[in-house]
């Protein structure tokens, strides 16, 4: 039983007669958290274009939950290293967002706000937002804000989450505090994490399995099961 399923992806940008991801082969199970770890430029964002079908492969193929990927895909999550935060918005509704965008959400948002309102408040609770729902993104910090990306990507129930960087701008203590909050949220609710980081320890703290990509090509030279105990064990 697999989530994602790439086999032998290429991708080559239109400009560029270079790969910037080569021979990507790699299945993960329902469920589960991986890492990507590599420098700056080995292709981790542009994995993340394929994986979330922003991208077509230059060669192979990519399935998620089963299905071909032909387009940007609905039942994603997505938290990147800038909280992006509108900010004219409360962060109460900054996390509602999805719910107004996304099908089937959208078409009954009016009418289920005060249920959808009412998860809302938990989840901020749950990352240690409570009592700033009615905040703009200017009056929180950056560990907050960061917190708040996260509910948003949470909030319509994502079948896969994908961060990319998500703790790199924050201070050492904050980014731990996040990883242990994300990490609860990952264990009771067990959607598909893919975490592309630099950082080691980050990988090692959180995934079940770390990818290694190097760098130009960007390929997978390594793939480890993460030897620590896992939060499901
Ligand atoms: P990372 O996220 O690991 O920093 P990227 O996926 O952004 O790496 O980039 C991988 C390679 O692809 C780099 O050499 C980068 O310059 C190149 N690249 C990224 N985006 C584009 C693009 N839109 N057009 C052309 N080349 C790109
Ligand atoms: P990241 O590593 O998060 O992609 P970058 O600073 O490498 O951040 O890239 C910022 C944006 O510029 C990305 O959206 C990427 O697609 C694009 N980009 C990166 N490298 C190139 C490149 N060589 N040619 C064209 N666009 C690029």
């Amino acid at each position: 039983d697999t989530f994602v399923d790439f086999r032998e992806v290429f991708l080559a940008y239109d400009n560029s007669s270079e790969c910037a991801v080569e021979d990507i082969t790699l299945q993960t199970q329902p469920g589960e958290f991986i890492a990507i770890v590599g420098p700056s430029g080995c292709g981790k964002s542009t994995f993340m274009k394929l994986a979330t079908g922003l991208k077509a492969p230059t060669r192979g193929t990519i399935h998620i939950g089963g299905e071909p990927v032909t387009g940007p895909l609905k039942f994603v999550g997505m938290a990147f290293q800038a909280p992006t935060l509108l900010p004219w918005r409360t962060t109460l509704d900054n996390v509602l967002l999805p719910l107004e965008i996304v099908e089937p959400y959208r078409n009954t948002f009016r009418k289920d706000r005060p249920k959808h309102v009412e998860r809302a408040l938990a989840l901020l609770k749950t990352v240690g937002l409570d009592g700033y729902a009615d905040k703009y993104p200017w009056e929180l910090s950056g560990g907050m804000q960061q917190r708040a990306s996260i509910c948003r990507a949470l909030i319509h129930e994502p079948k896969m989450l994908l961060l990319d960087e998500p703790f790199g701008a924050l201070d050492a203590f904050t980014r731990e505090e996040l990883w242990c909050v994300l990490r609860d949220l990952w264990t009771e609710r067990r959607f598909n994490v893919i975490l592309v980081t630099h950082d080691l320890r980050e990988a090692a703290f959180l995934a079940d399995t770390i990818y290694v990509m190097s760098k130009r090509p960007g390929r997978i030279v390594a793939r480890r099961a993460n030897p620590l105990p896992r939060p499901r064990d």
